[in-house]
Parts: C-alpha cells; structure tokens; sequence
C-alpha cells in the first residue's frame, strides 16, 4: 500500500468507484481508494439501480447525461461488459395538470442539454406500458433513454479501468482517523497503516458523518430507510414481447421497472422512517433492514389500482435499505465548508443514475478547479451553517414524502421553517405578508391583499401577478418598505484592504471613502463566480455584500485567497439586517425619520454610504437600488431592527409607505437588467460574455482570472440578452430553451413580468449570432414556440434617473 498520494477517496459504493475512476481519467493516477469492507457492500449493492436522463436543471441532466454515455461505453466494452439495460424508456405520471405544466418545462429545459423528452397522452402512455390503466391518467414524459444497470458490476468496472490507469484501491481498510497537517495535507490512518495525501474526499455513503466527524465537521445528511418489492413473473410482461418501461408516479409515490419477467416495484410512503440517526451499528455491512411491509401498504394499494395485473402475481423478494438524502434533495459534491483540500461526494439518493456524472464533475473541480458545469446547485456550501441534523431531518423526511412531486414555481414547503425568522417576522405577519425561504431566512414575497389569499403556485402567470404589480406601482409613484434579512455581509478590516481586494475584483473599486461600488471575481479561466458589492466603510474598513445564499460560498473564497497578515474578515450576516426603502419619495420620508442627517442628492449621491443614526438607532446607509428607483439600504443590526422599523413606518404615514416583497423587487431588478447571483451570473460564462465589460479591467494581469480572460480576445460562447415575449400566454422560466427554427440557441435564466414597462421579459444566454438588438427569436415555453425580441438590456429608466434623483 502506497503510503504518500496525490488523494485518498473514502468509500467504495458508486460514489467512492467513480470519483477515482474520473480522477485518473482526468490525469491524477496517484490516487486510491480505501474501502472498510467490500466494494460496493453499502448502499450500492441493493439499489434497484434505474438510470434516467430526468433532472431538474441544466447541470443534473447534463451530468445524468454524462453517465448514460459512459455506462452504454462499459456495457459495450468487450474485455469486461456489463448489464445495462439502456433505453428501456421511462413514463413519468402525470394525473394533474401541473404535473403536465412542469413536464412541459423539463422537456424545454432538456432539450437545451441535448435531451429530447416527450409527452405523451395517457392512451400512448398505456400503450407503450401495456400493464398500466389510464383511469385518471392525463399524460406522462417519456424519457427514452431511462433503464437501469447492474450496480456492482458497475462498480467493478469503475475501479477496473481505475485500477489500470495507476489507482490503487484496498478493500477491507476502513479509515478510522483523519488529521490536517499545517501546510493542508492529511494524514489518513487505517489499521494497515497512514497514508499521507494532499486531498482526502468523503465517499462514505451512509457513513458519512462518521468520517465527518473525523475532520470535525457535520455533514447534512440523512438516511431514510427504502423498500423495494420483487414480483413473481407477469403474464403481461412474457406477452408483451418487449421490457416494460419504467415508471414513477407522483400521485402514488411509487417507481417500477422490470426485473427478470417480472417486476420491480419501491415505494415513497408517507409514513416513512429515518435510519441510522442514533448511530449505526459497526457490522450493518452487505445488509438490510428487516422486511416492513405494512408501511407501504397504502402506497401498494393504489400501484394495484395503476397496474391491477400486479394483483394476480406474488412477490417473492423485500429489501429495506438506507437510502442518503440531504436539505434539497441533491447530493453533495464539491468542498467541504471551512476545509482545504477535502471534498466530499455524498448524499446521494439516486447515486446509479448520477453517481457516473457527479464523479466526473467532482473529478474536474478537484483537479482543474473547476467543472463544465456551474456546480452550485451540488455544493457542499450551498447550506450555509443553518442545516444541522434536525433542520436536516425535517427537510428530509419531507423531500422523501414528495419524490417525484417536483417543486412549482415559487413554491416554499413547510418543513424546516422559522429556521430563520427575523425579528420583524411577526411585524410582517401582521401587514399580511406571505414568505419564501432564501437560505434559511424567512422573507417576504408579497402581502396579501386579503387574509384567505391562496396563492396559485403556476406554471402560467397566477392570482400572484396583480398582486405583485400593485406593489410595484407603488414603490414606483410613492415608497415602499422591505426586509432583505440574510443578505451576506463580510466586514474586512486591516490595513491594506483596499490593495488585496484590488486583487481579487476584477474591476475597480470604489476609490473614495464613503463610496459603494460592484464588483466581480472570477475563476482561474476567468469565468463569472461572484458578485459583491463593496462599500468603503473608513481607511481599513470595508462591507463586502452578496446574495444571502453567497454566505459561505464567499467567506470560503475569500479566506482561501490568503488574507494577508492583519486582515481579519467576521461575518455580519447574522448580527445584521436590512431596511429597504424605495420609491421616489424616499428622501422625503427619510429625511422627516432622522432630519440630522442631509439627504438631499449633493450630500448623499448614488453609490455613496453613510453611518449615521436614525431614531437613535445606528444605522450604515447605501444610497444603492436594484429596483431602478430612488432608494436606500439600511443596515442595522438585528436587535435594533423592531424598533427601526417602527421608526421609519412612524415616518411613512404621511408618505402612504407600504411594504413590498421580493417578487416586487424580482420584476423591478429584471426591467433594470440586473442580474442575480447563479441564476444569471455563473461560471460557465465569463464577464464579457454576462454582458459585463464595463466591470472588468483587462490591464490587471494580478487579479485571478483576469489574464486568462484577457486571453480570450473578447471571443464569446455565448451572450447575455435580454428578450422580450411578445406573448402573455405564459412567464418563462430558467432553463427553458430559446430557439430559432428546430435549433436551441440559448437558455433562460431569470424571467418575470415587467410591471412598470408592460413587458413579459426574459434574461438569456443565447449563441453570439443571436444576440443582435433586435434579433427575433422564439421561446420554448409551457409547449408553445412564443416569438420574443432581443431587446436593450435596461428596460425601465437607462439613464438611471430616478436612482440618482
Ligand atoms: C432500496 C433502494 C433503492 C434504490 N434505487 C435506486 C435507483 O433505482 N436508482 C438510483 O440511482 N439510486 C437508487 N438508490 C440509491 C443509490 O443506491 C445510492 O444513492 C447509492 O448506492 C449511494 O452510493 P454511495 O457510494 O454514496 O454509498 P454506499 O454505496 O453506501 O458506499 C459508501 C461506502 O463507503 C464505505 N465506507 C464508509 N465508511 C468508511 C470508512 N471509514 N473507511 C472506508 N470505507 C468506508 C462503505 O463501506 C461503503 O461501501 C436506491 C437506494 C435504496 C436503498
């Protein structure tokens, strides 16, 4: 056994055999992988093993892609073929119409990733599954491409050609500790000895936390136990000369696909029960848990009525296996929060079906940085702090009682709630607010305008519209109040501030004190991976702002660019909140809130910062919008934030102040083209590309990524547009596709309604040729081929006159 190496992986299921696989392919051969018993004798060994094509964005087709590709290769690899029954096909149910409305999304999104999916009317559908009834049947997706594979053998072939090009992989060698050395190497122990590796990656399936606990850290995932049932053969299957396709059904919680001549039926009960949360037993390896099948009876009895064939046959087999989830239902792949070096491919609760993608892409990022993919929506970051085992739990057992019940538009579910309040919450419950959740954080979306308002959670435009558009119109003719609580603040503080985040920002920064300014940092290749506002507090006191998700994301970045000595960084996203007030009567209101302070545009321009005090509260004041009107943030921090808000709503009685939510802000920031962090702004484009030239300064060859993109002559993959659809059948929605004739030319990233301009707008990233103010091109939306317009980007207001009013 090699005892130094380039990384070692932790886990031998299909996590652990592909992450090695995809490194070696990727150019690390020096790398291994250690295993506590057999390969595969987690999880993997049991899985019912169907592999679909479906995701839910752009990045899990895509790397759901990937693994359809390299599993067809394995099977047909004469010196070791596998068991893949590939293109079986698959029908996903649909027995509402918003399951039909969702589908007709994920077609448009799929066929952007080259994905071709159908729909089909419930008579098709039965046809092409002769087992099934239609009763209540609408519709379903067919996903061509759906089947399932061998797991084990899928694993050997993994560690095989793993194995051939250098990596050494040690069954029966479980890591019992890991330990950080000072220049982020590790030392990895096991009873055969230690290892020295530069990088370590959790693949420990269910088990992951227990190697978390090794590096101390938690890891939000949870196991929920899952049953399968085998059958007995089925007449209909032997007559109908063909495999029966798979299914998945979001009315009746169940999947199926055929298993020798009969077959495979697993259930998501609602009474469903967590696994492993008090410990797992030491020698719970290769096993199962016992038979339960009274849990999943009111499941089967609604697969009898979907497949009544199923009545006459019996079933020979039970397996009760730990399933892994996390908070959001998508694994963790990439870095662990708060560590160098270690990485972690875990949580996967459909790890056949994208174990072969997620190894690939984690591949990438540990060995090149960064993957082809943006891969936010897998990392390990994405959670911030706030998902502890019982946030984590709760969302778990949730997301598992709603398997194939997709998200709608804007649709926040209940569990795992108030993680966050702010103190105002009860303040906002009372105006009539409804809330979403943005990392944890509880935030107005919108008031209702009465107290039994139900909010159509659609595809298409909703009761919601006119709602919001009431709160626009007023932010716009008078001023609004809001809440932006979570929003990520970093205080950087030391001497030299300013000269290290000038390495950082691609661009400029602000160069007075008291001035705010946008900034973007970028990857290696000079791609787009985040944005921050940066307001020049004092000398060597700087607040750096991002998106509330950025939280870790950014404070891990930043702490791993090597602040150098004296500068401390201290996270401001917890003591703090904001006040938003916006509308062209704000300086009015606030000036008649805290007449100390001078309001008028020569004292306190756009862009600029003040601290100061307002009703004797301490205030940090950005004369910054993202809603195109004249509008201030104020900082305060949490405690006083009641208090303020009394203040200030005091203040607003003669102004007729009014709250607004974030759907408000939502439309506004569209009209004004601005862009939100990885809905618009992601690291697969870079900032000339994200139509963002006039951020980057291409001199500034000692900023990370600048001198990649300065190498790139300015040429583009793709252009950042904003279009107009000349059509309200319908908002878009990210990741449907634009197209021009039969062809995708681009996909949407942000769409919503422009209630000051009357305009249906969407943000895209279309091909260059496309681009063309002007330029006409059709939208793929809710199944109807919408023409739409590239348009300027600013829609409301370009020269920004009623921010610098
Ligand atoms: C009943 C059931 C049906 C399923 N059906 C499907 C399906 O149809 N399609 C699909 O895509 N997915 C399915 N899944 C999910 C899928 O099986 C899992 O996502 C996948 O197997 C997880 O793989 P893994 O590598 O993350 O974990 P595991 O397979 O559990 O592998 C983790 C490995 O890490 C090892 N390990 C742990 N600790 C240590 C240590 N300290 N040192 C060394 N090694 C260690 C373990 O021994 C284990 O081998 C199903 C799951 C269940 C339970």
């Amino acid at each position: 056994m090699r005892t130094t190496t380039r990384a070692v992986v932790i886990g031998g299921g299909i996590a652990g055999c592909s992450a090695i696989y995809h490194l070696t392919c990727e150019g690390w051969n020096d790398v291994m992988l250690l295993e506590r018993d057999e390969l595969t004798s987690g999880t993997t060994w049991h899985s019912a093993a169907q592999v679909t094509n479906f995701g839910g964005n752009q990045t899990m087709i895509g790397l759901k892609s990937h693994s359809i590709k390299l599993y067809q290769e394995l099977a047909n690899d004469p010196d070791y073929p596998i068991n893949y029954h590939h293109g079986d096909g698959g029908l996903r149910l649909a027995s509402e119409n918003w399951h039909l409305d969702g589908y007709k999304h994920f077609q448009s999104m799929a066929k952007g990733m080259g994905v071709e999916f159908e729909l089909l009317n419930a008579t098709e559908a039965a046809r092409r599954h002769p087992l099934i009834t239609t009763d209540g049947l609408m519709g379903a997706l067919w996903d061509p491409m759906d089947g399932d594979i061998d797991p084990a053998q899928l694993c050997q072939a993994l560690a095989r050609r793993a194995r051939k090009a250098g990596a050494e992989i040690h069954r029966h060698t479980p890591v019992t500790a890991l330990r950080q050395l000072p220049d982020d190497t590790w030392i990895v122990t096991t009873d055969k000895g230690e290892i020295h590796a530069e990088h370590v990656v959790n693949a420990g399936g269910y088990r992951c936390n227990e190697i978390g606990e090794m590096m101390d850290v938690t890891l939000p995932v949870v196991s929920m136990e899952h049953q399968y049932f085998l059958t007995e053969p089925l007449q209909g299957i032997i007559d109908a000369g063909h495999r029966m396709p798979l299914l998945r059904c979001p009315t009746d919680d169940f999947y199926s696909r055929q298993e020798k001549e009969g077959l495979l039926v697993g259930f998501y009960e609602q009474e469903c029960k967590t696994w492993g949360l008090d410990g797992i037993d030491p020698n719970f390896t290769m096993a199962l848990s016992p038979d339960d099948p009274d849990r999943v009876l009111p499941v089967l009895e609604n697969v009898f009525k979907r497949m009544p064939a199923l009545m006459e046959t019996g079933i020979h087999t039970i397996v009760n296996g730990p399933i892994t989830y996390t908070p959001d239902g998508l694994p963790l792949v990439g870095r662990i929060p708060g560590k160098r070096n270690a990485w972690c491919i875990t949580g996967l609760r459909a790890g056949l079906g994208e174990g072969g993608g997620h190894g690939w892409l984690l591949a990438q990022e540990m060995v090149h940085g960064q993957a082809c993919y943006d891969t936010w929506c897998l990392d390990p970051r994405r959670f911030s702090q706030r998902a502890d085992i019982p946030y984590t739990t709760a969302k778990v057992i949730e997301d598992y009682q709603n398997e194939f019940r997709f998200h709608r538009p804007h649709e926040f579910r209940p569990a795992g709630r108030d993680l966050r309040p702010s103190p105002l919450h009860e303040t906002h419950q009372k105006q009539g607010a409804e809330f979403g959740v943005v990392n944890g954080w509880e935030r107005p979306l919108f008031y209702k305008t009465e107290a039994d308002f139900q909010p159509d959670h659609s595809f298409h435009f909703s009761n919601v519209d006119p709602v919001v558009e009431a709160e626009v119109q007023h932010i716009h003719n008078h001023v609004g109040i809001a809440e932006v609580n979570g929003f990520n603040r970093i205080e950087i503080t030391g001497t030299g501030v300013m000269e290290w985040l000038d390495g950082l920002i691609c661009g400029r920064l602000p160069k007075k004190l008291g001035k705010v300014g946008l900034g973007y940092f970028l990857t290696k290749t000079g791609d787009v991976l985040g944005e921050a506002t940066i307001a020049r507090l004092s000398e060597d006191r700087v607040w750096w702002g991002s998106a509330a998700a950025a939280q870790d994301h950014d404070l891990d970045w930043l702490n791993g660019q090597n602040p150098p000595e004296g500068i401390a960084l201290t996270s401001r996203v917890e003591s703090h909140t904001i006040i938003l007030i916006a509308g062209p009567k704000s300086r009015q209101m606030l000036t008649k809130a805290c007449p100390d302070q001078s309001w008028e545009r020569t004292d306190f321009p756009w862009l600029s910062v003040k601290e100061c005090q307002i009703a004797g509260i301490d205030a940090t004041v950005m004369s910054v919008s993202f809603s195109g009107e004249l509008a201030y943030e104020i900082h305060v921090a949490i405690d006083q934030s009641k208090a303020l808000y009394a203040a200030l709503s005091l203040a607003g009685e003669d102004f007729n102040l009014r709250p607004f939510g974030m759907f408000a802000v939502e439309s506004m920031r569209i009209e004004k083209g601005y862009r939100h962090w990885k809905a618009d702004l992601f690291n697969e484009f870079d900032p000339i590309e994200s139509d963002l030239a006039r951020f980057v300064k291409l001199d500034k060859s000692d900023c990370i990524g600048v001198t990649a993109l300065a190498a790139k002559g300015g040429k583009k993959r793709r252009a950042f547009v904003t279009i107009k659809i000349s059509s309200d059948f319908a908002p878009a929605h990210g990741g449907d596709s634009v197209m021009h004739e039969d062809n995708v030319i681009g996909t949407v990233t942000s769409a919503a309604y422009g209630h000051r301009v009357g305009e249906n707008l969407a943000m895209a990233f279309v091909d260059v040729e496309h681009a063309a103010i002007g330029h006409e091109l059709t939208l793929w939306v809710q199944g109807k081929m919408l023409p739409g317009t590239v348009v300027e980007p600013c829609r409301f207001d370009p020269e920004n006159q009623n921010m610098r009013s």
